[in-house]
């Protein structure tokens, strides 16, 4: 026998039965972004990797380990996206969007890969919405980009997400911030992960985010940066949680979020949820107001985010949120014979061009198999068609719930009729 093939390690099927799931979530974010002015960008899944080392940072974890990065057969090396803001400014950069007025407000909902050890909750393949604000250096826009993920977990109907921020200041703040931290790391040498040797000289704040538990450990009593904030970021930090403030949004301040990403400046953010494990960051992200310039394009303060889609609805099954299932088929036309499932296929045609939804038998059945069908998908309505029906023009359409019987003349009007007996059920139901 032919082996099946399996699935690739850290990727998943979303299957048809649990796909209406990603459908809610994302319509709520596509409804949710719509209303706060952001318009959907697509980008390519790959792009030149030297997009992703410059723009999401040499020393990063996701650049020195995790990404999928490849030859193409002309010899250019590719990257699949791990991220999406790496793709969507340079988007902004090569079609100018910049002339077209300032803020550019962008989301997205996409895969992203990472080389990472699959668990729950990480995943190789994983999927993000994200959103994307270039060109303002305003707070108001930190608390608006905050904002609008609250409104989305409220439509959710999540509890207990928290969310944390933190300033991580500018470069200037930071040569002071290095300065202390290689001072604080260093009396710790003989503890630090390889890694975090290699990085303490280069890039000492990413020693605060590592995930080694004696370096996390270690990390705990680093210096903070909020004693090192300048006066522009220290303002910047107060007005934020102003905005905040204002929008009714509760906050912590957590000067141990630093991001994983090497373009933050100033306000960074997180929203954690204790319900999932430690794979708890739901949503994080910030300001990266030095991004679009380390990409070859003008001075354009700009911030953003993005949350993980499958830890999003982990955090809804744990916390038995309901997802309203999809409404199911309308009405099934069980056929017997072959005339009779001419004129079912004649009959379903004309239900879904009324715009409702209908099915019938495309396998074979007789007629009591098709009636379980019928049952198993939950349709709405049933009607049976034989030789009797077809003879005398009339069909019985049976509401599934309720067990009752209408009449209905099978000429032109049929659709328009069922449309109104099935509208009346619906009206009955919500009663
Ligand atoms: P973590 O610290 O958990 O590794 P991160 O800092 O690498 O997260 P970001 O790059 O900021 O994460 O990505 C934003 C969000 O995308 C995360 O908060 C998380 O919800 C989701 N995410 C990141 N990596 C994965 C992954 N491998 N599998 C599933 N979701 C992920
Ligand atoms: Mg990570």
């Amino acid at each position: 026998m032919t082996k099946i093939i399996k699935k690739i390690k850290g990727t998943e099927d979303v299957l048809p039965k649990q796909s209406y799931r990603w459908q809610f979530v994302e319509n709520i974010m596509r409804e949710e972004s719509h209303n706060f002015g952001f318009k959907e960008i697509r980008t390519p899944v790959f792009e030149h990797t030297e997009l992703f080392s410059r723009g999401v940072g040499q020393t990063t974890d996701v650049v020195q380990k995790e990404m999928y990065t490849f030859d193409t057969k002309g010899g250019e090396s590719v990257t699949l996206r791990p991220e999406g803001t790496a793709g969507a400014a340079r988007a902004v950069l090569e079609n100018s969007l910049t002339n077209e007025g300032l803020p550019i407000k962008a989301y997205y909902l996409t895969s992203c890969y990472r080389y990472e050890k699959p668990q729950a909750g990480r995943l190789r393949e994983f999927h993000q919405f994200g959103i994307e604000e270039y060109g303002t250096s305003s707070p108001a826009a930190d608390a608006e980009v905050i904002s609008l993920a609250s409104s989305i977990f409220k439509r959710l109907q999540i509890q207990n997400l928290h969310l944390e921020i933190n300033s991580i200041g500018c470069p200037s703040c930071r040569l002071k911030y290095n300065e202390a931290l290689k001072e604080y790391f260093s009396k710790h040498k003989d503890t630090l992960c390889k890694n975090c040797l290699n990085r303490l000289e280069k890039n000492p704040m990413r020693l605060i985010d590592c995930k080694v538990p004696s370096c996390s450990e270690i990390a705990k009593d680093a210096p903070s940066i909020l004693d090192y904030l300048c006066d522009e970021c220290s303002d910047h930090f107060e007005q934020v949680k102003k905005y905040l403030s204002i929008a009714n949004i509760d906050y912590k301040v957590n000067p141990t979020i630093v991001r994983g990403l090497d373009y933050y400046t100033k306000t960074v953010f997180e929203f954690v949820s204790d319900a999932i494990g430690s794979q708890g960051t739901v949503c994080g992200g910030g300001r990266y107001d030095g991004l679009i310039e380390e990409l070859g394009g003008q001075h354009l303060p700009s911030l953003g985010y993005a949350m993980g889609i499958e830890r999003l609805l982990m955090v809804m099954e744990n916390q038995g949120i309901e997802i309203p299932r999809p409404e199911p088929c309308s009405l099934y036309v069980a056929g017997l014979g072959g005339n009779a499932q001419a004129k079912a296929f004649e009959i379903i045609s004309t239900i879904r061009n009324s715009g409702l939804s209908a099915e019938g038998d495309v396998v074979g059945r007789g007629l009591r198999a098709q009636m379980k069908y019928a049952d198993k998908i939950g349709a709405q309505f049933s009607m049976v068609l034989g030789d009797n029906e077809l003879e005398e023009k009339l069909a019985k359409v049976k509401n599934m719930k309720t067990g009752e019987q209408t009449e209905l003349a099978l000429d032109e009007s049929f659709a328009e009729k069922f449309a109104a007996l099935y509208m009346a059920a619906k009206f009955d139901n919500m009663e």
